[in-house]
């Protein structure tokens, strides 16, 4: 973590300071009051319903060693003596000082984005760099304009890889967090319609995700998913850095970086990777099953590939992966059936990625998928969400059951494939649990997938082996 004294850090986000504080010593930054630690600076951060300036008293209580102090508000008598940092805002300090910080750093940063996967291509990448390199990572989900700062200053003078995801939800802010992280190799994992409504269109997702290109270091690469013709297209008609590489990955021979003898298991896959048509010698294991891993998977060999280290290496640390919170989570369900829990989050292109996993699972008595609303999809979603249902053909899965307004019209869609019989309705939770649990029989395979605000964990909880 960051470790300076306060003029130092003063002169890195352009504060005002009281001389008499220069040598107080700052080891780490946090915005948050209740997990602060002693010789942390505290950074309040202003939001529409909180205001972290009321907790800057207790923060240096319980150990802050400092504080920022937005001007325009009173200092508080209490707070009259007390380390602080004067600044306009506590946000762009915060990101300032993160970016001052990454400069005076000999870090190598990799930076990645896409509409899916960035999580767990950034744990593949840590994994893969981890066998030879001091690696540090974005933390869970932290990936947005506060999260990536933060994690940024968590780097210490050793670390010799950031591996650090960014998310967005418009554009600007990859922008703004290339900026910031100043990436060496900057990964696109794929184009999907997340946040299609704050975008407009396939093609505003692809500009907004290359926004990435921006802060790339000179003779920087950028390697993207070159599955997706978007991207490609976009990138003809960008004026790109001098000196930037470019790569492509995916499942499609014609990429840099492809895989063959591909086998998707119900908790792992196996494949062998072609480097522009020269294929390896042995295979690699991932510990996560689905097609689209498989891809993610390229991208972190390419990057291993890219920094010096082994095949070997490389498939020992993919081997022992562990992703973040594991998405499309296999649970034991009751009567001996499996459930594939991908109730983190949904939009069409993981939807069918999910539906893709569960076709390529062989050996199932009945496949049954049961999909939630996808949100904030925009004005299309009518459209998209018939489409994720008619996406369901009898040789993926035999039935569909749906949950909520918009999935109404999943369920038209899946009846596009699927006999009227095999696709039920819901419009509540528990009454769709129960008729479900009342017709599983061991050997069926259950995939369940929504937004995250339909929490279809829940129906995984009712349905759970006990
Ligand atoms: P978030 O925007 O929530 O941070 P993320 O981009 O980090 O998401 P992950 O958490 O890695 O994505 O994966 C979320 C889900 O997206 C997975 O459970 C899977 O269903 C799907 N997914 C993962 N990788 C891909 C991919 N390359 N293409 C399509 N879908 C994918
Ligand atoms: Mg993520």
């Amino acid at each position: 973590m960051i470790n300076r004294n306060l003029e130092q850090i003063a002169g890195m986000c352009g504060a005002k300071w009281n001389k008499k504080d220069a040598d107080v010593r700052i080891a780490g930054v946090g915005t948050d009051s209740r997990r602060v630690q002693a010789g942390q600076l505290f950074i309040p951060l202003v939001g529409d319903n909180f205001d972290g300036h009321q907790f800057v008293e207790q923060a240096l209580k319980d150990g802050a060693a400092a504080a920022m102090w937005q001007s325009g508000r009173e200092v508080p008598e209490a707070l009259a003596d007390a380390p602080l940092l004067k600044v306009r805002d506590t946000l762009k300090a915060l990101q300032q000082l993160a970016s001052s910080y990454r400069e005076e750093l000999y870090v190598r940063v990799i930076g990645i984005t896409g509409s899916n996967g960035k999580t767990t291509t950034k744990d593949m990448v840590a994994a893969a760099l981890g066998t030879a390199y001091r690696v540090h990572k974005t933390e869970g989900n932290l990936n947005n304009h506060i999260g990536l700062p933060l994690t940024v200053l968590q780097l210490d003078e050793e670390t010799d890889c950031a591996v650090l995801e960014m998310g967005m939800s418009g554009f600007g802010e990859i922008e703004l967090l290339t900026n910031i992280a100043r990436p060496d190799i900057a990964i696109i994992t794929n184009i999907g319609d997340a946040h299609l409504l704050q975008l407009g269109s396939r093609e505003g997702i692809a500009k907004a995700k290359l926004e990435i290109v921006q802060g790339l270091q000179s003779r920087g690469l950028l390697l993207y998913n070159g599955d997706e013709p978007l991207l490609k297209a976009e990138l003809a008609t960008m004026e790109l850095p001098e000196g930037l590489e470019l790569q492509t990955f995916g499942l499609e021979d014609t990429n840099d970086w492809s895989a063959a003898n591909i086998d998707i298991g119900a908790v792992s896959s196996s494949f062998t990777v072609i480097r522009q048509g020269e294929a390896s010698d042995a295979p690699y294991a991932i510990p996560v099953p689905g097609q689209h891993n498989v891809s993610n998977a390229l991208a972190a060999i390419a990057i291993g590939r890219r920094l010096g280290i082994s095949s070997e290496q490389l498939r020992t640390g993919l081997a022992g992966l562990e992703l973040t919170g594991m998405r499309i989570q296999p649970v034991r369900a009751y009567n001996g059936a499996m459930i594939l829990n991908d109730a983190y989050n949904a939009n069409p292109t993981a939807v069918r990625a999910a539906i893709d996993l569960v076709e390529k699972l062989e050996g199932f008595r009945k496949k049954w998928i049961v999909l939630g609303d996808m949100l904030e999809l925009g004005p299309e979603e009518e459209s998209l969400h018939y489409e994720a249902g008619a996406y369901v053909t009898p040789d993926k899965a035999d039935a569909v059951l749906t949950l909520g307004k918009l999935s109404e019209r999943t369920a038209e869609g899946a009846k596009a494939n699927l006999a009227a019989d095999d696709v039920t309705h819901f419009e509540n939770k528990e009454e769709l649990a129960q008729w479900l649990k009342a017709r599983l029989e061991p050997g069926d395979l259950v995939l369940v997938k929504g937004s995250r605000g339909m929490r279809m964990e829940q129906i995984v909880q009712t349905l759970e082996a006990r």
